[in-house]
């Protein structure tokens, strides 16, 4: 009762303007806690207090160090004069992977730009290897009175015995910042007819299609096939010791692959020679069709090793990513009105989630999940954590982007959850199902009590953990990938089936008791206007973020 007098005589616009700014503050707090993911990693690259305390090891009179140049920061005296320069390797090394995980080295350099000491800075590999590395002196030697200017060749490096994949990623990084292209390119050697021949042995001609790890293989300009290369298109599964770089075969149809085969490796030279072997004599991936192989739960059948099995495991998750890339680019190929389809299905969701009865809700659900099954379009945590940590190349993404944005800032600015109201896929497939059956089951007021906590507690974990600097696959808390890639991954596609199972005898079950977005969409719509015990938790949480996310720098 207070409440409706107390609004009654609120003016309108007054309160129309308390509902948007609680909308746009909810909406900040996403933003800031997505912020601190994208900072966390770029503030290690700027410990200037550690730079100048290394600079005084080499050049005690250091004072200071002035404005950085490129990232080469001047190591000036008390009276401001150039006494060397300091820098790290990060950014450009960060992409550089060793054994597991990129290393940032320093690089101290003298006033003629000559190297001073090169030293470790820190790293994500492994400690055991890492530290093989640091003590290593002649490694570290190995740069000392070179020339800025041939820094950039990297040549062939000293590495060390027992820690290559670490040291020679070091060695890489150091090359790629002073401006070696192509230094993350573990495998440079280029594709011969030699390393077709198994699959295409007439073959006259390859070259690289405009989709890069692609190659079209012809003979007389008639195409015989085509290859993916996986360290091309970036797919590496890694094996006992490292990746290897996976060829897939695959006929001028398109539908059946004729081989694979491995052209080089990072991993141990024992189970790499069994896995070519048995790729050589028993391939078992020859002759299968594509979406069997992508389909397949386990893939063992196609290669059997004995004693390497996490390489042959790790050359079967490359085969199968590369695949269902390779599927999921086709599907796009194929589908060339995506974009102005898609963008038509958001904006009648919009418009029927203003205006629409009852009837075109349900219309409109079957129109959802056709949407999803064509586009596989989803808004997870996976997702926002993923854009926050590694940004996001706008272009591909634009469909989702727009969904995106449709998701958050509809029901932020208008209280309307119209993202899983109307549009979602999964959330109408549950709408769907719950249609066929119309006894339906309520559950008891204290059990519901309990489980309605479980999608709020689902997001905070997500959120603690990628705060955390967590590498967990965050996919696996949702079942949307299901609706891109299909039943691939198993985690997703057991959630999926057992929510839409549900779904036919619970309404929505999925929805109010699982599922973190719809938990972060309704943090948007609840109470419109009003700050809650939400705005508070959300608010010390996000605020404990950037603490954190401070002294993480
Ligand atoms: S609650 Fe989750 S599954 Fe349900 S409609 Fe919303 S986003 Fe989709």
């Amino acid at each position: 009762m207070r409440d409706q007098s107390s609004s009654s005589a609120t003016p309108s616009w007054a309160r129309r303007f308390r509902r948007w700014a609680m909308g746009l503050f909810r909406l900040s707090l996403i933003a800031a806690a997505m912020g601190c993911l994208f900072l966390m990693p770029l503030r290690e690259e700027l410990d200037t207090a550690g730079f100048l305390r290394e600079a005084k090891k080499d050049f005690p009179q250091s004072a200071s160090l002035g404005e950085a140049e490129q990232g080469f920061f001047p190591v000036l005296d008390a009276s401001g004069e150039l006494l060397a320069w300091v820098t790290s390797t990060n950014p450009q090394a960060q992409s550089i992977q060793g054994y597991a995980g990129p290393s940032e080295l320093l690089v101290i350099l003298d006033a003629q730009r000559r190297v001073k000491r090169v030293d470790y800075w820190r790293s994500a590999d492994t400690a055991g290897h890492v530290e093989k590395v640091r003590r290593d002196e002649a490694f570290w030697m190995q740069w000392n009175g070179r020339e800025e200017s041939s820094l950039s060749a990297l040549g062939s490096p000293q590495l060390v015995s027992g820690a290559s994949l670490t040291s020679e990623a070091m060695a890489r990084g150091l090359a790629a910042r002073f401006g070696a292209q192509g230094m993350e390119e573990f495998f440079t050697h280029e594709l011969t007819r030699e390393d077709v021949k198994p699959w295409f042995a007439e073959a006259t001609k390859i070259f690289p299609m405009k989709k890069i790890g692609y190659y079209e293989v012809s003979s007389n300009d008639k195409v015989l096939g085509i290859i993916l290369r996986s360290s091309r298109m970036k797919v590496a599964a890694r094996g006992f010791n490292g990746a290897s770089d996976v060829l897939v075969a695959i006929d001028a149809n398109d539908q059946q692959v004729l081989g694979v085969g491995m052209i080089g490796s990072r991993d141990n030279e024992p189970y790499i020679i069994d896995v070519k072997e048995e790729l050589k004599y028993a391939d078992g991936f020859a002759g299968k069709k594509i979406d069997e192989i992508i389909v397949h739960e386990d893939g063992g059948d196609f290669l059997l090793v004995s004693g390497a099995s996490t390489t042959a495991h790790a050359v079967i998750g490359t085969v199968k990513e590369m695949l269902r890339r390779h599927r999921a680019a086709e599907r796009i190929k194929s589908f060339p009105w995506q974009l102005p389809v898609s963008f038509a299905w958001m904006a009648a969701g919009l418009y029927l989630g203003f205006r629409g009865t009852k009837k075109s809700r349900t219309i409109f659900a079957l129109v959802s999940v056709a949407a999803g099954l064509l586009f596989g379009l989803m808004v997870g945590q996976d997702q926002l954590i993923g854009w926050a940590r590694h940004g996001v190349d706008w272009r591909p993404a634009l469909p989702l982007l727009a969904l995106t944005a449709v998701a958050l800032l509809v029901p932020a600015l208008t209280g309307k959850n119209i993202y899983c109201s109307r549009i979602c896929p999964h959330g109408s497939a549950q709408t769907l199902a719950g249609m066929v059956i119309k006894k339906r089951f309520v559950l008891p007021a204290k059990i519901h009590r309990v489980l309605v906590a479980i999608p709020w507690l689902t997001l905070l974990s997500i959120w603690v953990l990628a705060l955390a600097g967590s590498a967990l696959p965050f996919a696996n808390a949702e079942p949307f990938e299901v609706w891109s890639t299909g039943f691939i991954s198993l985690v997703p596609a057991i959630l999926f089936t057992i929510s839409i199972v549900i779904a036919f005898f619970l309404p929505q079950g999925y929805c109010h008791y699982g599922c973190a977005t719809g938990a972060l969409l309704k943090f948007l719509t609840h109470a419109p206007g009003r700050w809650t015990w939400r705005d508070t938790v959300a608010t010390v949480f996000v605020s404990a973020a950037g603490i954190f996310c401070f002294i993480m720098r």
